[in-house]
C-alpha cells in the first residue's frame, strides 16, 4: 500500500468520528422490525415508512430509531 493511501485511510478514520461533518439527505433502509420488515426512507427532511402506524401519525418507531441512530447527521427538523 502506498503512502498516499495510508494517509487517506487515517483521514477517513478521523472523519468517521466527526459526525457533524455528515448530513444525510436521501436514503432508504430495510428495517428488520420485531414482526415484519419495513421500508423506511428519508428525502430532504421527509420520512416515509410502510408501517400502519406511520400512515396515521407520520412518525413511527422505525423512523424515530433511525433519527436516533443518525443523531446530529440529519438536517435540523422543520417544526
Ligand atoms: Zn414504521
Amino acid at each position: 500500500m502506498d503512502y498516499g493511501m495510508i494517509g487517506k485511510i487515517e483521514k477517513a478514520k478521523r472523519y468517521a468520528q466527526e459526525h457533524e461533518r455528515f448530513r444525510f439527505q436521501t436514503f432508504s433502509v430495510k428495517f428488520h422490525g420485531d414482526n415484519n420488515d419495513h421500508n423506511v426512507s428519508y428525502d430532504d427532511g421527509k420520512w416515509t415508512c410502510d408501517c400502519e402506524y406511520f400512515d396515521h401519525h407520520e412518525v413511527c418507531s422505525h423512523s424515530m430509531a433511525l433519527e436516533q441512530l443518525l443523531s446530529g447527521m440529519l438536517p435540523p427538523r422543520e417544526e
